[in-house]
């Protein structure tokens, strides 16, 4: 079966960056410290936090990330107190490192899945973006957590780097009993942005020629895969999830943005300041969902414009869908 995910208040989304501390440095890390610091939310916090978005959100997913969230002494504390106020589901992010045994602390009870960063099928194509010996790592950590007991998701974002082994991942996380795999496009934003972005992105040809065909393939093998729309095509509708969704990427900072593709800046529309959540004047991100425009998404206008393409009139060839807009196959 496949659909495109829909924007509804049944899907909201908080995701906690309970640390913006890391031991990776991966080229395209999208934790911009100079923005967001090097902080980590002591535990009260954190705890204080899911409280006020249990309260504004209601029903929502919770997805703990970082940095690397294992690296916080007290994750379990925080992945149990998320329990315990009946988040739909939470989710832990990593980089797979493990850190502080978080295996032994937590039961696969507790959580709904590991979700592991993973960007090659091979060491050589995955070291070379996220670091040496961190393929090893990674696939050690994912068969530790199913060996415990977990429910594991892998995370792989295509760039120029890496989508020639997309198709390969299938087999690899077969093996690995992996159960949902999600494939995600690379944003120039936090330390892409020094690198030149048109050595990373991936033009339309190559995206709608590879990442369709290898997610369908990988579906085939009994995962649950999840990929960006990115590029429009003629009569699909464009939508901002920013003024339909309910999405929030909180920084330990007390920053909460709509919307991930402006964590470079300092346009979050809302901020948490003594356990409540106030709507910052504009101009903010909320400003920025309301134009319309023939590109569609005008963040990636803004700040990632290599992905379009202009006709001879001036017109775009084609539009640019919201990063949040996905499609999801499996074949139960
Ligand atoms: S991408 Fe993730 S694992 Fe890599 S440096 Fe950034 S926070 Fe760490
Ligand atoms: S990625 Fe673009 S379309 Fe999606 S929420 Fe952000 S500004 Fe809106």
């Amino acid at each position: 079966m496949k659909k495109t995910v829909s924007f509804s208040r049944d899907a909201a989304n908080v995701f906690l960056h309970i640390t913006t501390r890391c031991n990776l440095n991966c080229r395209h890390c999208y934790i911009n410290t100079l923005q967001h610091g090097n902080e980590t939310l002591s535990l009260d916090v954190a705890e204080r936090w899911l409280k006020l978005f249990r309260r504004r959100v209601g029903n929502a997913n919770l997805v703990l990330l970082g940095g690397e969230p294992t690296l916080h002494p007290q994750l379990a504390d925080i992945v149990k107190t998320a329990g315990k106020l009946a988040y739909k589901s939470v989710t832990i992010d990593t980089n797979g490192y493990l850190f502080h045994d978080i295996l032994t602390k937590i039961k696969p009870a507790d959580l709904d899945y590991f979700s592991f960063s993973l960007d090659g099928a091979t060491a050589a194509t995955n070291d070379e973006i996220r670091g040496s010996g961190t393929f090893e790592a990674c696939t050690k950590g994912i068969r530790k957590a199913r060996t415990a007991g977990f429910d594991v998701s892998v995370i792989f974002t295509v760039s120029r780097a890496n989508i020639h082994e997309l198709q390969l991942m299938g087999p690899l996380l077969q093996a690995l009993q992996v159960k949902r795999f999600f494939i995600q496009v690379i944003g120039i934003r936090g330390r892409s942005v020094t690198h030149r972005s048109d050595e990373l992105q991936v033009g339309k040809n190559e995206w709608t020629e590879t990442v369709p065909a290898a997610a369908e393939g990988i579906a085939r093998l009994g995962l649950a895969v999840t990929f960006p729309k990115v590029f429009l095509t003629a009569g699909d509708t464009f939508e901002c999830a920013g003024r339909v969704a309910e999405n929030y990427f909180i920084f330990p900072n007390g920053r909460v943005y709509r919307c991930p593709l402006c964590e470079d800046y300092p346009i979050h529309s809302l901020e948490i300041a003594e356990d409540r959540l106030i709507e910052k004047a504009p101009i903010n991100e909320k400003d920025l969902f309301q134009l319309n425009i023939l590109e569609g998404c005008v963040m990636n206008k803004l700040i990632q414009p290599d992905n379009l393409c202009y006709c001879s009139d001036g017109k775009p060839e084609y539009g640019i869908a919201c990063c949040l807009l996905k499609e999801e196959i499996s074949h139960d």
